[in-house]
């Protein structure tokens, strides 16, 4: 097996401060972790400077481990209704049953245990206890009981409305990406195992509609290799764009850009949607930190 990766491998223990952090923010914003120049257009426009470019930087991860490498590290599943509803609308097999597995499988959590969670996978979840919670969290907490809503504890498997510690892909010292959690001296010394990294998949390869490999760029030249099974995953903007420069996409968007259309698929490339969040901030009084 051949891993790909555009940007630059982080082999185990070469992380650095920014990238385990438990804060996160240095890591996020740091353009050296992101694509260059990457740009959306996005439906709404700055109110107060309609005239402003419509163009925004759009931060992604460049590097082994990809967005968690560099993210947030908040871990919310989403909730049932939000996955039973993606099968309702066609996605068939991804209901709440289905995926329950696949989240447990993937974390220990470090706080709760039963049939909601994991105890034995790779990336640990963790919660910030309500000891060490800084006294505005807690003036924050008397708000919301006063106002009728408790301390619902665990969001992964609780889901009504409430509030709670934020669920975080880290074990309370520093953040486990996926590579940190997947790619494992252990795993890496795998003989069936390959990682490319600095190497940006331009398009597939194909005979008719089987495809049979991937054309890269490396170190400035451009290389065929030839795969029995390809996996696209490149994330939410660079899948459907690696799609549509092989031909896979919807056909007058293709035909525009004079690509040979292999698959007619309206849906490539199309509905992209941001997670709606409202993030409040305040200065406070030092010693309430
Ligand atoms: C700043 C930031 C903060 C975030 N905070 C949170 C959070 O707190 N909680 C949360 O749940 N989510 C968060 N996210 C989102 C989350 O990280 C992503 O949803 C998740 O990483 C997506 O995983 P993915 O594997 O689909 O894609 P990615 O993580 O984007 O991985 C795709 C990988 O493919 C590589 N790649 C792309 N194109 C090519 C190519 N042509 N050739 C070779 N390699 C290529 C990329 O370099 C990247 O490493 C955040 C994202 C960002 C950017």
């Amino acid at each position: 097996m051949l891993l790909l990766e555009a940007g630059r491998d982080v082999p185990p223990g070469s992380e650095g401060a920014a990238i385990l952090d438990t804060y996160p923010s240095r890591a996020a914003f740091d353009p050296n972790n992101h694509w260059p120049d990457l740009k959306v257009q996005t439906a709404s426009h700055l109110h107060n400077r309609p005239d402003a470019a419509p163009y925004k930087t759009y931060e992604q991860a460049r590097l082994i481990g990809g967005g968690s490498s560099i993210n947030g590290q908040i871990a919310n599943r989403g909730t049932p209704a939000d996955y039973d509803e993606w099968e309702m609308l066609g996605a068939r097999g991804w209901n709440w049953q289905n995926v329950l597995p696949y989240f447990c499988r993937l974390e220990t959590d470090l706080d709760y245990a039963g049939p909601m969670h994991g105890r034995s996978g790779p990336i640990p979840i963790h919660r910030i206890p309500r000891e060490q919670w800084p006294e505005f969290s807690h003036a924050s907490a008397r708000a919301f009981n006063e106002l009728g809503f408790s301390d619902i504890g665990d969001m992964n498997g609780r889901f009504g409305d409430g509030y709670a510690a934020l669920t975080l892909s880290n074990n309370g010292s520093h953040r486990v990406s996926a590579a940190m959690a997947y790619l494992s001296p252990e795993t890496r010394s795998r003989p069936n195992l390959a990682i490319l990294t600095r190497a940006q998949a331009l398009s597939l390869l194909c005979d008719g509609r089987l495809i049979t490999g991937v054309r890269i760029s490396r170190e400035g030249r451009e290389k065929d290799l030839i795969g029995r099974q390809v996996i696209v995953s490149a994330g939410a903007i660079h899948s459907p764009a690696l799609l549509m420069r092989s031909g896979i996409g919807p056909a007058a968007d293709l035909r525009k850009r004079e690509i040979e259309i292999m698959a007619d698929l309206p849906g490539v490339g199309a509905n992209l949607q941001e997670h709606p969040g409202v993030s409040l901030s305040a200065f406070i009084r030092p010693g309430l930190g």
